[in-house]
């Protein structure tokens, strides 16, 4: 019974290889909008692109904040995760129709294999660099403004670029040595990939709620970094909030979203405005993009206990 069994196996194993190793020949033409790292979704008559910038994997036991070890890790096993979980690096693209706006650019050459690919999903949903009008970021780290420049060059010719100004000041105008000593390296990032649009006079900022566009707006929501903020748009009664990085891991943050991880830069501020934003949305049934929640990071948070559950929403693979 065994022998057969292993017979069967490695019959299968000899099968496999060569049949895996043509598919992966043949995959191009035939790769599925996913495998090219694009989702779509329709927000009224606005459609939005998911676009995958990478994966990274990221040992989070010693990143997240506020809870035993223990408790983290019986959290992710609930999802079928160890410590160790391969994080999404989410980008958007909205067509609005006048404009193409990017929200968030990905990392850029800065994170090595784990990221950069974000320009190669926009060619696959059929958009290129010389399309994006405005880049909406998040705020200025690393995974969502590194890809704004590549080779050291301005990679989107037309666009301006977006942030909110608590950012410009923090990571572009301010100290060196302001006390954030993991931030040292992201101030430094920054000042080769936003700075040159700055320079040119293509970066633009905003204090306070602002309306953007038609249809789109900006909400300062503070803590992952002073400026950081959330972006809304809104067409024909339907509209989506992209969160940046309100959340890591979804896993541990949606069950327990008091728990902070160590890349906020005020840990109680993320805390806070992660309470508030889920609350709002939690009660209103909004659809949130997530930066990285597992790709494509679509869905609303549902009530349940003293936490959330993460509901992905589905996505539009037709005309
Ligand atoms: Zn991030």
């Amino acid at each position: 019974m065994l022998k057969t069994f292993l017979l069967a196996a490695s019959v299968f194993a000899l099968a496999a290889g060569p049949i895996s190793a043509q598919t992966r020949a043949a995959a191009p033409p035939h790769a599925s909008a996913a495998a090219r790292g694009v989702a779509k979704f329709q927000i009224g008559r606005f459609q939005l692109f998911a676009l995958s910038d990478g994966t990274l994997p990221l040992d989070v036991d010693p990143l997240l904040k506020g809870a035993p070890k223990a408790e983290i890790d019986a959290l992710l096993d609930r999802e079928f995760q160890g410590r160790t979980v391969e994080t999404s690096i989410n980008a958007y693209l909205v067509d609005t129709g006048d404009r193409q706006i990017l929200v968030d650019a990905g990392a850029g050459d800065l994170f090595g294999a784990f990221g950069g690919k974000l320009m190669q999903s926009l060619a696959a949903a059929g958009y290129s660099a010389g399309d994006v009008d405005d880049i909406l970021v998040t705020h200025i780290h690393t995974d969502h403004s590194g890809g704004l420049t590549r080779g050291g060059r301005i990679a989107y010719p037309n666009a301006t670029v977006h942030a909110g100004a608590a950012d410009e000041a923090f990571f572009l105008d301010g100290a060196r040595d302001h006390g954030h000593a993991a931030e040292a390296r992201h101030i430094e990032e920054a000042m080769k990939t936003v700075e040159p649009y700055r320079r040119v006079g293509r970066l633009a900022t905003f204090r306070g709620a602002t309306q953007l566009f038609p249809g789109v707006s900006a909400r300062p929501a503070p803590g992952h970094t002073p400026g950081h903020a959330v972006y809304r748009i809104e067409s024909e009664g339907q509209s989506l909030e992209f969160w940046g990085d309100l959340i890591h891991v979804g896993a541990v943050q949606m069950p327990r979203p008091e728990i902070t991880i160590a890349f906020d830069v005020d840990q109680d501020a993320a805390r806070a405005e992660r309470a508030r934003l889920f609350s709002a949305a939690g009660r209103d049934r909004t659809l949130v993009a997530a930066a990285h929640l597992n790709f494509p990071g679509v869905g609303r948070v549902r009530p349940e206990g003293q936490g959330y559950v993460w509901v992905p929403a589905p996505h539009r693979y037709h005309d």
